[in-house]
């Protein structure tokens, strides 16, 4: 098995104070998650609905799980019911479905944002100005099952770590803005989730909260 133990600790003892670690478990055995269980990791991040639903039902029922995938609709209601947070919504139409299926069950699902920042066009993710326009319509502030506590995103995957620490500045500075405009009384609007194995060490210098870590961790995922 891969050295879980000591991945972990080597991870959490490179974060700062006040940024919490998910680890990213996805394709990755129950076993794996049992050995950051085990050593105090509690929250752990999934990507894919059916997974996710099989290692809740095996996991130890205190484990906190982040949604951190791209989510269809149709699977919402699978997740509401025990998600601890759903960090990729990017589009309103899920943000309506989540409230939706948050009633039912009733119960408050916290989410984040999605930004589409990064250069590569296959990402999924809000631009900047569909965020913006999200915001202004207004209608998430009827939504009383839903809480948005902040931004997510995902870096370009490159070498070029200056365009990396760029992109985290445009996130930071976007967080800033918005949390002025709409949560400026609002202190559960506080997330930055940005940081991944290759780039959680540029993340914590430019404002995340929140890093997600897979692969330093668990080691290469077995797709
Ligand atoms: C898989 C994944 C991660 C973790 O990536 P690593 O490079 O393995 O650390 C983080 N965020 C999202 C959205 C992911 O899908």
């Amino acid at each position: 098995m891969y050295p879980v133990k000591q991945k972990l600790s080597e991870v959490l003892s490179a974060l700062p104070e006040g940024v919490r670690l998910v680890a990213i478990s996805k394709y990755h055995p129950a076993d794996y998650i049992r050995a950051a269980y085990d050593e105090g990791q509690r929250l752990f991040g999934e990507s894919h609905e059916q997974e996710l639903r099989q290692k809740h039902d095996e996991l130890p029922k205190d484990i906190e799980w982040h949604f951190i995938g791209h989510l269809q609709t149709n699977k919402v209601k699978y997740i509401v019911p025990y998600i601890s947070m759903i960090e990729a919504v990017d589009s309103l139409k899920l943000l309506r479905e989540i409230q939706k299926q948050a009633q039912k069950a009733g119960r408050v699902v916290r989410v984040l944002l999605e930004l589409h920042i990064a250069e590569e066009a296959t990402k999924y993710g809000l631009t900047l100005d569909a965020c913006r326009e999200l915001l202004a319509g207004g209608e998430w502030r009827e939504m009383a099952n839903v809480q948005i506590c902040g931004l997510m995103m995902m870096a370009s995957n490159t070498d070029d770590e200056a365009q990396i620490c760029r992109e985290f500045d445009v996130a930071a500075r976007f967080f800033d803005e918005v949390k002025a405009q709409y949560f400026a009384a609002n202190p559960a609007f506080c997330e930055r989730s940005w940081g991944m194995s290759d780039d959680y060490h540029l993340a914590v210098g430019h404002g995340s909260t929140m890093v997600r870590i897979g692969t330093t961790i668990f080691g290469p995922r077995v797709y």
